[in-house]
C-alpha cells in the first residue's frame, strides 16, 4: 500500500551490468518514497548510481529485482511511453533543425493532441520558460541557458506526472548556472510536478532541494530534508560529502562519550560502552581559553583568513587535526596565532555520532 503522498515508491530494485565474472552490481538494493510536487534531489560522487536509478524509473533500463512503484502501480516493466515520465538530458538533445515552438509542440503532436490545445500549451510553456520572444528562432541559435529553458518546455509539455533531470546544469557556466538553479525552482513551484534532479554538486543539492537522497556506491545511504543532511548526518560518508567536519573518536562509558579529561557529551539513551565517531562542524567548534572548564587542550597549527570568517587548524593532545571555523568581529581584531595553546569545546547539541 502507498500513503497518500507518495507518487514514486523503489521498493529493494537492484540492478547489475554483465554476466558472470563481468558482472558489476550498479544499484544494491536501494528503497526510497518520492512525494508529490517534491523536488528530490539525488546526490554523489560519480559512478555511485545516480544516472542508472534515474534510467529505471524513466524505463530506459529494467531492475534486476525490486519494484518501481507510481501512484501505487508497478511499472518497473512498463515501456519508458508508457510511463507519465519525462526526463531532461544533459545535452538537451533538441532537434536543432526545429524552431523552439516546434520542439516544445513536437511530443503534442506524437500524441496526437488537437491543434488548437497544441497551440495553447506551446504559449503556456513559452511563458514559463520566458521563452515567448524567441518562439520562431531555431534551436540551433540559441545560447545554452536558452536550449536548457526549451528542453524543459518541452519536457513539461505533455504534463508529465514526474520529470527527470540529469544534471541538466552542468554544462552551463557558473554564472548561468546559479539563474538557472533559481528558474528550475520557479517553474517546479509554477508546475507543482515531481522534479528528481541528479547532481554530484552538494552544493546545488542543497540549495535546490526538498529532499536529498544521498548515494555511494549503489546504495542510498541517508534520506532528509538539506538541513537534516547537514546537521544531522548519519555516517562517515554523508558527514564527509557534504560540507566540511571533524571527525573524534571517543570512548563511550555509562552513556556518555568521553573526550578527554574531564570533557565529556551525553549520548542517546542506550549508546553501548565501546567506541565511537563523533561528527562535528568546523562552525560549531568554540575556541575558549586553556584549561576553561570543559574544553580540550588543542595548538593553533595555521589560521586562514576568508574575510567573512577565518579557518583555524588545530591539533588535539591525542595528534587528532580539527579545524574551526571561527566568525570575524566587527573590529578585525587578529585571530589566533600559530603555536598558541587554546581550548576548544563542542555544544552537545552539534555533535552528530554517526553509524560505523
Ligand atoms: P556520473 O555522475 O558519472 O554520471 P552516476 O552516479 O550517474 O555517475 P551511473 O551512470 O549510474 O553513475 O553508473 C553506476 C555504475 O554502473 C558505474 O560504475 C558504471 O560504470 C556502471 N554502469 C552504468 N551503465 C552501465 C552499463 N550499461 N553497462 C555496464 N556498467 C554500467
Amino acid at each position: 500500500m502507498s500513503s497518500d503522498d507518495a507518487l514514486i515508491e523503489i521498493v529493494d530494485v537492484t540492478k547489475a551490468f554483465g554476466a558472470g565474472e563481468r558482472r558489476f552490481l550498479a544499484l544494491g538494493g536501494v528503497n526510497a518514497t518520492i512525494r508529490k510536487g517534491e523536488f528530490f534531489t539525488l546526490l554523489g560522487p560519480s559512478g555511485c548510481g545516480k544516472t542508472t536509478l534515474l534510467r529505471l524509473i524513466a524505463g530506459f533500463e529494467l531492475p534486476s529485482s525490486g519494484e518501481i512503484r507510481l501512484d501505487g502501480q508497478e511499472i518497473g516493466h512498463l515501456p519508458p511511453f508508457r510511463r507519465p515520465v519525462n526526463t531532461v538530458f544533459q545535452n538537451y538533445a533538441l532537434f536543432p533543425h526545429m524552431t523552439v515552438a516546434q520542439n516544445i509542440a513536437f511530443g503534442l503532436e506524437m500524441l496526437g493532441k488537437p491543434k488548437a490545445e497544441i497551440a495553447a500549451t506551446v504559449e503556456r510553456m513559452l511563458t514559463l520558460v520566458k521563452m515567448t520572444e524567441l518562439a520562431g528562432r531555431r534551436t540551433d541559435q540559441l545560447s545554452g541557458g536558452q536550449q536548457q529553458r526549451v528542453a524543459l518546455a518541452r519536457a513539461l509539455a505533455p504534463q508529465p506526472k514526474l520529470l527527470l533531470l540529469d544534471e541538466p546544469l552542468s554544462a552551463l557556466d557558473l554564472k548561468l548556472r546559479k539563474e538557472m538553479q533559481v528558474e528550475l525552482k520557479r517553474i517546479q513551484h509554477e508546475t507543482g510536478i515531481t522534479f528528481i534532479f541528479v547532481t554530484h554538486d552538494q552544493e546545488e543539492a542543497l540549495t535546490m532541494s526538498d529532499r536529498i537522497a544521498v548515494m555511494s556506491r549503489g546504495q542510498i545511504l541517508q534520506i532528509g530534508t538539506p538541513r537534516e543532511i547537514y546537521a544531522h548526518p548519519t555516517n562517515r560518508f554523508v558527514a564527509d560529502f557534504i560540507g566540511e567536519t571533524n571527525f573524534l573518536r571517543a570512548a563511550v562509558k555509562g552513556g556518555r562519550a568521553v573526550l578527554g579529561p574531564g570533557v565529556e557529551l551525553p549520548l542517546a539513551a542506550g549508546t553501548a560502552d565501546g567506541e565511537v565517531t563523533l561528527a562535528i562542524r568546523p562552525e560549531h567548534i568554540r575556541l575558549v581559553p586553556e584549561g576553561a572548564a570543559g574544553a580540550l587542550s588543542a595548538t593553533v597549527g595555521d589560521a586562514t583568513y576568508f574575510g567573512t570568517d577565518s579557518h583555524v587548524h588545530l591539533t588535539l593532545a591525542d595528534g587528532t587535526g580539527i579545524v574551526a571555523r571561527q566568525q570575524t568581529d566587527p573590529e578585525g581584531t587578529q585571530g589566533p596565532q600559530a603555536g598558541a595553546v587554546l581550548g576548544v569545546t563542542f555544544p552537545p547539541s552539534a555533535v552528530q555520532v554517526l553509524e560505523d
